[in-house]
């Protein structure tokens, strides 16, 4: 369960932007996680209800946009979509290894007051 080292760093990136920009809580934090990181919705929730207490985001939403893994296909010259972690291209079923989403793991935007 990294969800709880991931929401570490986070929180951390969050509460230094905050301060940076002189506000004083945090109301919500939007992230965008690849879902071929392995991360679980539901782990990365629980960890950020439990890890805000005491941080300036305590009471604050969290708003993750998941977004799918995308292989490029050298013999197609194409982007396909695919979840596995070797994607086989849905045009001419060669497997790539050429990974070009999908491994996001970033703070997008923060609400803060
Ligand atoms: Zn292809």
């Amino acid at each position: 369960m990294h969800e709880v080292g991931i929401m570490q760093s986070v929180l951390e990136i969050a509460e230094a932007q905050a301060r940076t920009s002189g506000a004083l809580r945090i109301r919500e934090v939007k992230m965008r996680v690849g879902r071929m990181t392995g991360v679980v919705s539901e782990a990365l929730d629980h960890a950020f209800a439990v890890l805000r207490e005491g941080t300036m985001a305590a009471g604050a939403r969290l708003d993750v946009e998941f977004v799918p893994g995308a292989f490029w296909c050298m013999t197609c010259a194409a982007e396909f979509e695919s979840d596995d972690l070797i994607g086989g291209c849905p045009t001419c079923h060669e497997p790539s290894f050429d990974m070009r989403r999908g491994r996001e793991l970033d703070v997008v935007s923060l609400e803060v007051d």
